[in-house]
């Protein structure tokens, strides 16, 4: 029960709803807050839960997906951490299997994902815990920033201005505000220069434009020019517009925000710096060396074993899903297929299943280029040949005269089989056969009306199809398979 609960919450298809059901959420509150546009920026200094209750009693109607969006993102939080804990578990268990640079190669993505909910979790702390303090600027006025720390005092405010004779003639172009400390130390501000002190950003914003705007003569004199003391009536009347504030911002999920983002970015780069299975380090140094030294060798190298040690990792980390029947030796099939690729030959494998015990009772992949050219030796020849050898040293078949007596056999194969490889089969007397991906190019079993009427004759109570395997299994396969075709297609090319 426990169990079930546990794999609904990582389900990946659970993540696809939270987020389309997210993103709809957005969608109809980016109406409501585009048409209440200041009441959503209120949000940007005011945390949460003084916010939402006060605008919950008034106005429920425009603030009830703020909530819902909440809500999901906590699911979509708890979806994540299942997800990723579980693929970490798997690991753990594999774990002796590998080598330990290739463990934690594959950790890297799920330490990213909880990397992920860490920053979620900052935000949630700067959407409950953050701080803003607006106060309007004016030479000579103490700033508190911190209860804990002595006040600050304004010590000149300077607008710089445009010239006149430029396009923005007259109009502000900076602003500096300068405070001193009680300890005599100084600190500059500007408009998109904060500063940080006392665990509190500092930044300079202007007083919104609108209300009782009183506006400033443009400035006559060259600039810069000095703003009037405390003493003036504009001080003494509030912000006005243009007229700089302080804001002082104290955020503590900036920080875990800053952090987790720092650590995504440099385990991304090791993830694709690090390949498995190199010697950790030295391998892709050696590479890059070699691809800014030779640049013929770049063409060369392009992004095959990489491309190679993405497929392994994938097939690693898959384990059979028991909702698809043939997933199993689908999975086995795949392997037999990386295994052939990793020895230069093509990327396909098979193997034959015992029906009714569920055994595999031999395997086969493709083997035509190593140790020698062997045009005959596609995956499904390779198998019948090691099956076939294997009889005949067992002392032949068991149940009597005919060779061809293989009714309690399935041949699996991770691809369609081609003509040469479908009359082996026929011939073979095996009368089950499931294949993974199809091969619209060059399979047979879907174009079976075309062979000869003899072995048209001969396939009539042969059961050949598609395999029932997941996605996943059906993807690598075709993988494996596109893999050897491209680099068949691309010597060609160089033969040219
Ligand atoms: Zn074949």
């Amino acid at each position: 029960m426990l169990k079930s609960i546990w794999h609904t919450l990582g389900d990946i298809r659970l993540a696809v709803i939270l987020l389309l059901t997210a993103s709809a959420t957005l969608l109809a509150g980016s109406f409501h807050a585009e048409d209440h546009f200041s009441l959503f920026m209120a949000l940007n200094h005011m945390r949460i839960q003084d916010w939402l209750p006060v605008q919950w009693a008034s106005r429920p109607e425009l603030v009830w997906w703020i909530p819902v969006l909440f809500v999901i993102m906590a699911l979509l939080g708890i979806n994540t951490f299942v997800c990723a804990a579980n693929r970490c578990l798997r690991l753990v268990g594999q774990r002796r299997n590998m080598a330990r640079g290739r463990f934690f190669y594959l950790l890297i993505p799920s330490l990213v994902h909880f990397l992920f909910i860490t920053i979620m979790l900052g935000h949630l702390a700067s959407f409950t815990m953050g701080r803003w303090q607006r106060i309007p600027l004016a030479a000579d006025s103490p700033i508190a920033v911190s209860p804990d720390a002595p006040d600050y005092r304004v010590a000149a405010i300077q607008d710089e201005f445009y010239p006149q004779a430029s396009a923005l003639g007259g109009r502000l172009r900076q602003t500096a505000v300068a405070l001193v400390g009680a300890g005599g130390q100084a600190l500059q501000l500007q408009y998109g220069r904060p500063a940080f002190i006392d665990g509190r950003f500092l930044l300079i914003d202007k007083a919104p434009q609108g209300e009782k705007a009183h506006k400033k003569p443009m400035p006559a004199g060259p600039p810069p020019a000095r703003r009037p003391g405390p003493a003036s009536t504009e001080a003494a009347q509030g912000p006005n517009a243009g007229q700089p504030l302080l804001v002082i911002v104290s955020d503590p999920g900036l920080a875990v925000i800053i952090l987790g983002l720092t650590l995504i970015m440099a385990l991304m780069i090791g993830y694709f710096l690090f390949k498995p299975k190199s010697a950790m380090w030295i391998a892709p140094v050696a590479v890059l060396a070699l691809l800014v030294v030779h640049p013929a060798a770049a063409a060369a190298a392009e992004s095959r074993p990489e491309e190679l040690a993405q497929i392994e990792g994938r097939i690693q980390m898959l384990s059979p899903d028991p909702a698809f029947k043939d997933d199993r030796y689908g999975l086995i099939v795949v392997k037999e297929a990386l295994t052939s690729l990793k020895e230069g030959s093509g990327g396909i494998g098979a193997c034959l299943v015992h029906e009714q015990t569920g055994e595999v009772v031999c395997t086969g992949r493709n083997r035509q280029y190593r140790p020698y050219f062997r045009s005959d030796l596609h995956a499904e020849m390779d198998l019948l040949n090691r099956y076939e050898d294997w009889l005949r040293k067992m002392g032949g078949r068991t149940s009597g005269a005919d060779p061809r007596d293989c009714a309690h056999l399935v041949l699996v194969s991770s691809v369609e089989p081609c003509p040469m490889c479908l009359t082996r089969i026929i011939n073979s007397g095996i009368k089950k056969l499931v294949y993974v991906t199809p091969d619209e190019r060059g399979g047979m079993v879907s174009r079976m009306d075309r062979l000869p009427p003899f072995w048209q004759d001969r396939a009539r109570d042969c059961d050949y199809r598609l395999a029932v395997c997941s996605p996943a299994v059906r993807q690598l396969a075709g993988d494996l398979f596109d893999f050897s075709v491209r680099t068949w297609d691309k010597k060609k090319e160089e033969t040219k």
